[in-house]
């Protein structure tokens, strides 16, 4: 096919917290797919906060990223030629090719996304690994019981927002911190019980009020302060499902752990770490079941969707400033 496909590379590695000079747009021809490949226009693609601690030189449980070659990540297109039977043109799939308007893929690790359940754009969150996080943290490491109290950071972003109303759906009482009165507006929408702006209110002071008599689960998308908070608040016996730690991404060096960590074992707290690409066998039961609940309305999702492939860069800093509401998504084009 003739014509220009548009990338973005990592050209630098960022010290601190990052800029956009770290990345250039780069065009190749749109390539040529042989016998067994398929080349897929690209409709969004996925900015995530695990992609800053990638960008170190550093490996921790995946390599970083290559300086020089376009960002790797998930993306959702459609087949324009194919030459294998199992994704037919026009059909969509997902996949991990990244930051690309157009991508050759010789199927392996592709998904198919049927867009006559939901906008394929859900791939990439609710329906997709963020969700699948939200799900597998929250039921299979915090195992809420009705009537327990679930703290939840971040809960205005993709994985946030899913773990609070999963909580709710299991009969909890929902407590989340976010950056902006926007982001506590829609909380409070989506029935969360109740929620702080961790920008103008301490969390330990926040819970001491909003919690008075305890939680039972911190799932945790922040780590730092909040983490410290949280452990102050847990009740014996809970849990803190460790899921990110996003306020520590951009830290040059280590910064110190919560300070008050002898309670994990004065409370006999648990703390479980998890990676979701380490349960993708769960993907088709949480699939089904997230299905149900964006169909019968219990389980509500936004995106925040950036246009032009130029603006990635922006969209990925904008993400770590906290500049997304749901999901963030970079379009870059036709969807279905
Ligand atoms: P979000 O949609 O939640 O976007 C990131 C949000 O983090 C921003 O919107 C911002 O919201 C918040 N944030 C940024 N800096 C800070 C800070 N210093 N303190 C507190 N909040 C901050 O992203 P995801 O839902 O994709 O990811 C949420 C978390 O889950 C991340 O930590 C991520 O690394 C983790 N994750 C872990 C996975 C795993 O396998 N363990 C898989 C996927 C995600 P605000 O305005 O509220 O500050």
């Amino acid at each position: 096919m003739e014509g220009v496909s548009r990338e973005i590379r990592l050209v630098a590695r960022p010290q601190g917290f990052p800029g956009e000079d770290l990345f250039e747009v780069a065009e190749t021809p749109i390539p040529d797919p042989a016998d067994g490949q398929l080349l897929i226009r690209n409709a969004y693609f996925s900015v995530d906060p695990y992609m800053r601690p990638r960008m170190n030189d550093v490996r921790s449980y995946v390599a970083p990223f290559t300086l020089g070659e376009a960002m790797t990540g998930g993306a959702v297109g459609q087949v324009v030629v194919s030459r294998t039977k199992a994704h037919p043109e026009g059909s969509w799939v997902l996949h991990s090719l990244g930051w690309r308007e157009w991508a050759l893929s010789d199927g392996s690790g592709l998904r198919s996304i049927d867009p006559s359940v939901a906008p394929v754009s859900t791939s990439l969150g609710v329906l997709g690994m963020p969700g699948l996080t939200a799900y597998y943290g929250l039921f299979e490491l915090g195992a809420p019981k009705e009537g327990e109290t679930v703290f939840v950071s971040g809960a205005a972003g993709a994985v946030g927002s899913t773990v609070g109303q999963m909580a709710k759906i299991a009969g909890c009482r929902v407590i989340g911190s976010a950056g902006s009165e926007e982001k506590l507006a829609w909380l409070r929408e989506l029935g969360f019980d109740a929620a702080f702006n961790y920008r103008e209110r301490k969390p330990r002071e926040a819970l001491a009020e909003l919690a008075a008599d305890g939680i039972d689960i911190y799932f945790d998308n922040v780590g730092g302060d909040h983490l410290e908070a949280a452990i102050g608040a847990l009740r014996a016996r809970g849990r803190v499902v460790a899921c990110g730690s996003i306020s520590r991404y951009n830290d040059v060096e280590p910064a110190s752990g919560p300070r008050n960590m002898f309670m994990v074992v004065t409370k006999r707290l648990r703390i479980q770490g998890y990676i979701v690409s380490d349960h993708f066998d769960r993907f088709g039961e949480f699939y089904e079941q997230a299905v149900e609940w964006v169909g019968d309305g219990r389980l509500r999702y936004r995106e925040t969707v950036i246009e032009g492939i130029e603006k990635a860069p922006h969209a990925f800093v904008g993400l770590l400033r906290g500049e997304n509401i749901g999901k963030m998504l970079v379009k870059v084009g036709p969807s279905e």
